[in-house]
């Protein structure tokens, strides 16, 4: 790994905090409340979405009580710091986290919002919290996390839809997409990741959407891309993660560069980093080396995820004077 973009002070949009429980405090935490253990913790090898999402259960499991939420929150975040990026935008769904031992949200807000006052503390990161419905959870459970959201939204910074796009197309969760836009939040939603491009042009219109989750079957459909290029909505591409859930059959076939180079605003992230057994640097590596990026290209995703992070007004200011200054050229 090139040292100049392991230093480089990096932003993240796109990072799911069940996906980033670093293995051995997956393996540490197991012990300690003895779940059995899989060698399948990890995706090695590009297989359907539903697998892969399967894989998550042995991270899911760690959240054993509120203790382990703040503790694995907190070492998530100290994992993110120490990979120099200093804004995250850390997403999560509290129905998955809550499931194994039926925690409350409250709680889990709570031992999340603490984790996350620590770490920016002691790792001069900012942290913005994106909570997730999922589709697979159905409408209901959609309707009780916008709930949680809008009771939050002072200290979160805006809400998800994740999971099966194809079995839940985005119309079905218009009701409460709208009411979460109507109460201010921000919204970015899973959109053609494996699914059929035109549900990214409904997540925009319909769900109001105002950044895309991979959105990489846009280079599909040219009506998808002036639509994205038209509303100013960015992708949050994570290059190993849609080779590994087949969103695309080659890395050197990813669309980055070319969704790039059409003029549609693109940025890199690593999705879920401990399944995909990846790194944020790792991802910029792979878009150098196998998407022909360049580092001026690199640092204009970077500047493009700063003008776009939902992040507050104030937690930008900030990390632009400490980290991002030298992107005004
Ligand atoms: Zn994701």
């Amino acid at each position: 790994m090139n040292p100049k973009i392991k230093n480089l002070p990096k932003i993240e949009l796109h990072r799911h905090l069940e996906g980033s429980i670093p293995i051995p405090l997956v393996m540490e935490w197991s012990k300690k409340y003895n779940l059995p253990l899989s060698h399948d913790m990890q995706v090695k090898n590009p297989m359907p979405l539903g697998p892969v999402l399967e894989r998550l259960f042995y991270q899911q499991r760690c959240f054993q009580n509120i203790e382990s939420v703040e503790t694995l929150t907190y070492e998530v975040l100290k994992d993110i710091a120490s990979d120099n990026i200093k804004l995250i935008e850390l997403r999560f769904s509290p129905s998955f986290m809550a499931e194994p031992k039926n925690l409350s949200f409250d709680s889990i807000m709570e031992a999340t919002l603490a984790a996350k006052e620590r770490a920016q503390k002691d790792f001069g990161i900012e942290v913005g919290f994106i909570l997730i419905s999922s589709r697979d959870y159905g409408i209901e459970a959609c309707e009780e996390t916008i709930n949680l959201a809008i009771q939050w939204k002072k200290e979160i910074i805006g809400v998800d839809l994740a999971g099966n796009e194809t079995e839940h197309p985005p119309e079905l969760f218009e009701k409460p997409f709208q009411r979460a836009h109507t109460e201010g939040l921000n919204i970015t939603t899973h959109s053609g990741e494996v699914s059929n491009p035109h549900h990214i042009s409904t997540s925009i219109h319909k769900l109001k959407a105002l950044r895309i989750g991979h959105g990489v079957q846009a280079i599909q459909d040219p009506k998808v891309i002036q639509d994205l290029i038209k509303y100013k909505i960015p992708l949050e591409l994570c290059p190993t993660s849609n080779l590994m859930t087949q969103a695309i059959s080659k890395i050197e076939l990813h669309p980055l560069k070319k969704l790039m180079n059409a003029g549609v605003l693109v940025t890199i992230s690593s999705d879920d980093p401990t399944l995909f057994g990846t790194t944020l640097s790792q991802e910029y590596d792979i878009a150098i080396h196998h998407l022909g990026l360049s580092l001026d290209q690199i640092q204009k995703t970077i500047l493009t995820s700063f003008h776009h992070s939902f992040s507050s007004d104030e937690q930008k200011k900030r990390a632009w004077k400490k980290y991002f200054k030298y992107l005004e050229k």
